[in-house]
């Protein structure tokens, strides 16, 4: 059987493991259904996720000339505390930035290769979380705003990281950390203008990933270098295919990419 597809990343459900989905024009995949299954990737051409031209993809699954324009690109997408929807000011669209900055934000703490202090628009959890490959996560404070979220990821930076290994976390070289104990640690961090949001009643979320086998020394496949792949499919964490030759395969940065998949 093949398919064919631009790559976006996949879509998830929250379930012991979770459930993952490649979604393509006409159709969709469940890769759970795939494990322990021969796939073949053939690389077919480029296709910016906003034009939909044929044009090399730079970054987040976007063409250069649309990177640089559209505002799902902006540097406040990366950058939270740089965002400025509540005080009126636009940066490239400001309709837009204010449909996705005036709402409800999480700051959270997630481990999936060490503890790490993020950011997400409140409906994106636990996805952001999925997607992270975190085994376990916490929110702590939720702001009416991106801003006010993202001013506190900065301030917390100084005492938690913000980065995954992914190697890490593919190698599910991890530990079980206490999230609640991190969280009273971190309280008194947290900057004045935000303090009147922090959460302390959650529980810790945890997350089993569909996964058989985990890479000893994961290579990272990208179908920009190259253009046919074969394997047998052991395991998705994140947005990580993982694969019996400790090939990964990570969705989010071959976004944009038109793949043919032949499953055996
Ligand atoms: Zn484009």
């Amino acid at each position: 059987m093949t398919f064919e597809g631009v790559l976006t990343k996949m879509t998830t459900e929250f379930t012991s493991p979770v459930n993952y989905y490649l979604i393509f024009n006409d159709n969709f995949i469940h890769m759970n259904q795939l494990l322990d299954k021969t796939i073949r990737f053939s690389f077919v051409k480029y296709e910016c996720l906003n034009c939909h031209l044929d044009k090399p993809i730079f970054r987040q699954g976007f063409c250069k000339s649309c990177f640089f324009d559209i505002p799902q690109a902006a540097d406040w997408i990366m950058k939270p505390e740089l965002s400025k929807a509540h005080l009126d000011e636009e940066e490239r669209d400001l309709d837009y930035e204010k449909r996705v900055q005036l709402q409800p934000h999480i700051v959270y703490l997630a481990n999936s290769s060490n503890v790490k202090v993020g950011v997400t628009r409140k409906t994106q959890v636990p996805t952001r979380w999925i997607d992270q490959g975190a085994h376990e996560a916490l929110e702590i404070l939720e702001a009416p705003n991106r801003y006010l979220a993202g001013i506190t990821e900065v301030a917390l930076k100084d005492f938690v990281a913000d980065k995954t290994n992914w190697r890490t976390m593919l190698k599910n070289d991890i530990k079980d950390e206490d999230l609640c104990v991190w969280r009273e640690k971190l309280i008194p961090a947290i900057p004045e203008e935000a303090r009147d949001y922090i959460i302390t009643n959650k529980k810790e979320t945890e997350i089993q990933f569909p996964v058989l086998h985990y890479p000893k020394k994961p290579k990272s496949l990208n179908f920009g270098k190259t253009q046919h792949y074969e394997g047998v499919l052991k395991g998705i964490k994140g947005q990580y295919l993982i694969f019996e030759d400790d090939t990964v395969c990570n969705i989010r940065s071959n976004e944009g990419y038109v793949i043919q998949l032949t499953i055996n």
